[in-house]
């Protein structure tokens, strides 16, 4: 029997409270789908600073190395707003990211015909949308050097640097292109060409790789203030949209509001030996321990996570009937209509729990 090892950090906010629906379903899913599971439960995040002084001690990213996959609720919140640099809790999942070398963040973003009218945009635009973004998360602007600040007065000045090598490009927009293969089999790439010279290699390469490994794949280049202007005004047209950290963060947020929740996202990143799994959401403090956090983004992570250890009948399942729950009009607060079913993270937790073990 195959066996799973899994370190589950639940974090901060909410992150317990949707981390809690995750385990409870994964732990029914796996005895029915006859594999195991080995779950290490660890704090990361605040309240890894209230533990250990440390967002993410040494010891227990060691541990999340040695597991097959990471699963991640939450971090950060008001409490450790006055921290900074190293200490803050976004820091220790940026070096949770860098040191598990997912470098591709996948955010798929599909909304099913019972969501599209709690989109902010029109019924008929939002739906049948169906995308995913490939953003690059490693590297770019957000790691690059030289950055800091120097000199005084108005002469003072910060800088960043946005840089990425060829090696850096190829490997996230073949992830991208392997997986347009496995849906609509078209690649959107996104970049700043027009102006920005590491956007002009970034172009360079996605197109070398396009030509040489992936001709079959239909790819096109865009600039991302159009593609801002495209989600919003047509996101049908996207199948997956792959381009670089900075622009990777903002445009899939703004992918993210079109089903007009964002406890409905799940994100995965790979690229290194183990993968981590987590909500695109924060720790939403401002309904953390009051039962109205949307546990939907953190099961589909869920489904992610076995579709990537290869439990794909079991992912399948899990997206099926997080569908089938939502379309008998069953809703969390944040997504609370008139003449829809109101219900709370456990029980929308338990009725998917029970929908997918019926149909496996
Ligand atoms: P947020 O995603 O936590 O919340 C934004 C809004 O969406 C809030 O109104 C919240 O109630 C709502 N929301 C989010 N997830 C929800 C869910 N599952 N169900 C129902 N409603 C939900 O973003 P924020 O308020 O900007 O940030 C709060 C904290 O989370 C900050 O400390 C921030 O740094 C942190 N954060 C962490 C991550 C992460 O851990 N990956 C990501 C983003 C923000």
């Amino acid at each position: 029997m195959k066996t799973y090892k899994l370190v589950i950090l639940p974090g901060d906010g909410i992150g317990p409270e949707v981390m809690d629906q995750a385990v409870r379903l994964l732990s029914q899913v796996s005895s029915k789908e006859g594999f195991n599971l080995e779950l290490t439960t660890e704090s990361a995040g605040g309240v890894a600073i209230d533990q250990y002084g440390h967002p993410l001690p040494d010891e227990i990213l060691e541990r999340c190395k040695k597991a097959h996959a990471v699963l991640l609720g939450a971090v950060g919140g008001p409490k450790w707003d006055h921290l900074t640099g190293e200490l803050r809790p976004e820091s220790g999942l940026l070096k949770l990211r860098k040191s598990l070398g997912v470098f591709a963040n996948l955010r798929p973003v599909s909304i099913p015909d019972s969501l599209a009218e709690a989109s902010p945009l029109r019924t008929e635009i939002a739906q049948g949308t169906d995308l995913l973004v490939v953003r690059e998360l490693t590297g770019g602007i957000y790691f690059g050097e030289p950055k800091g600040r120097a000199g005084t007065g108005v002469s003072e000045e910060g800088y960043n640097t946005m840089r990425y090598t060829a090696e850096e490009i190829e490997r996230v927009t073949r992830i991208a292109f392997e997986w347009a293969k496995k849906r609509r089999g078209e690649v959107t790439s996104v970049d700043k060409a027009n102006v920005l010279v590491v956007s002009q290699l970034w172009r360079d390469i996605t197109t070398k790789v396009h030509r040489e490994e992936f001709p079959h794949i239909k790819l096109s280049h865009m600039y991302v203030d159009n593609v801002a202007m495209q989600l919003v005004l047509n996101p049908k047209q996207f199948d997956v949209i792959v381009t670089g950290n900075l622009f990777g963060d903002i445009l899939s947020d703004a992918a993210a509001t079109l089903g007009g929740s964002l406890g409905l996202l799940p994100s995965a990143s790979v690229g290194g030996p183990v993968g981590l799994f987590e909500p695109v959401h924060g720790s939403a403090p401002d309904i953390a321990g009051e039962g109205k956090a949307n546990p939907i983004a953190m099961i589909l992570s869920v489904s992610m996570m076995l579709d990537h250890l290869g439990e794909s009948k079991a992912a399948q399942a899990i997206r099926t009937s997080v569908q089938e729950i939502l379309a008998t009009g069953v809703r969390t607060g944040d997504l609370r209509r008139e003449g829809l079913q109101h219900v709370n993270t456990s029980k929308m937790g338990g009725l998917i729990c029970e929908r997918t073990l019926a149909l496996l």
